[in-house]
C-alpha cells in the first residue's frame, strides 16, 4: 500500500551505514515510523526531508509492518532554529515530548499544528523563549488529556483568593484560605494573578488566539516553571531534552 502525508521529523536514528529510522508527527494518522533507505548518501534525494525538525509531504510504502519513505519534499525547514542553540534545545524538547504523549495511528492534527507553530515562534524569535515553552507545554498536556481544571477552588470555588495553589497531580487547584485551613498531601505550585491568567489563557483559549498573550520575562520564566512540573507530574517521567536545555540556561548566566 502506498499513501501520502505530511508531517514533522521528531526523531531521526542513524541505522547502518547510510539509512535512516525516523518518528515522524504526521497530520493524520498520529506518531509513524518509517525506515529511508540511503537517506545519509550524499546524493539522497531523502536526506533534507527525513532530517530533525524537518516539516515535510512524504510518500510512504507500507508493506507488512514496514513503512518505507520513499519519496519526500521539504515544506519548512525551520533552519532558524540552528542559530542558536537554546532554540534549538527547546525544539528537541518540544519533540521529545510528543514522542512521550502522542498516539500511534490515530487524528494528530491539533499536536501537529501546535507544535509547527511553536517551532516557527521559537525560529523567528517572535515571542519570548519561556513564553512559549509554557505554552506548547501546557497546551500539549490539554490536548493529550491532561487539562488542568482552573475554574476555581475545588472547596470552596472561588478564583480571587491568591495565591492559588495548583494541584501537580490533581490537576485542580485550592485556594489561598482553603490551602492554609486543611492537610494537604503531594505537591503544589503556587500561582499569582498573573501566571493564573495566563495559564487560563493558555487552557481555554481558541487556537487563533492561542499566541496572543504578553508576560514580563521574570514571569514567563516562572510560568514556564509551573508548566514543567505539570508535565512531569502528569507523564511521570523526566525529559533528556530538558535537562540538557536547562544546562545551557547555566552557560549563559550573567
Ligand atoms: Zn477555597
Amino acid at each position: 500500500m502506498k499513501f501520502t502525508t505530511e508531517g514533522l521529523i521528531i526523531k531521526s536514528t542513524n541505522i547502518g551505514e547510510s539509512d535512516r529510522v525516523v518518528v515522524v508527527l504526521t497530520k493524520d494518522r498520529g506518531l509513524m515510523s518509517a525506515f529511508v533507505s540511503d537517506a545519509r548518501k550524499p546524493k539522497s534525494k531523502n536526506s533534507a526531508a527525513t532530517a530533525l525538525l524537518s516539516y515535510s509531504s512524504l510518500t510512504v510504502t507500507q508493506s507488512k509492518d514496514t513503512n518505507r519513505i520513499t519519496e519526500s519534499e521539504v515544506i519548512e525547514a525551520f533552519f532558524d532554529l540552528s542559530s542558536d542553540i537554546m532554540k534549538l534545545g527547546l525544539a528537541q524538547y518540544i519533540c521529545e515530548l510528543c514522542l512521550g504523549i502522542v498516539p500511534y495511528d490515530d487524528e494528530s492534527e491539533d499536536f501537529l499544528r501546535l507544535c509547527l507553530n511553536s517551532l516557527h515562534f521559537i525560529a523567528k524569535d517572535k515571542k519570548d523563549l519561556y513564553a512559549v515553552k509554557a505554552l506548547t507545554e501546557l497546551r500539549l498536556m490539554v490536548i493529550a488529556g491532561f487539562m488542568p481544571d482552573l475554574v476555581g477552588c475545588r472547596e470552596c470555588g472561588t478564583d480571587q483568593d491568591f495565591p492559588l495553589f495548583l494541584d501537580l497531580t490533581g490537576g485542580d487547584m485550592l485556594c489561598n484560605t482553603c490551602k492554609a485551613n486543611m492537610e494537604t498531601h503531594g505537591a503544589f505550585a503556587e500561582l499569582d494573578k498573573t501566571t493564573f491568567a495566563a495559564m487560563r489563557h493558555i487552557v481555554y483559549s481558541d487556537f487563533e488566539r492561542l499566541y496572543a498573550f504578553t508576560l514580563p520575562p521574570e514571569n514567563a520564566r516562572y510560568l514556564s516553571f509551573v508548566t514543567e512540573r505539570f508535565v512531569m507530574s502528569q507523564t511521570e517521567r523526566k525529559y533528556k531534552t530538558l535537562e540538557f536545555f536547562h544546562s545551557l540556561e547555566v552557560s549563559r548566566l550573567p
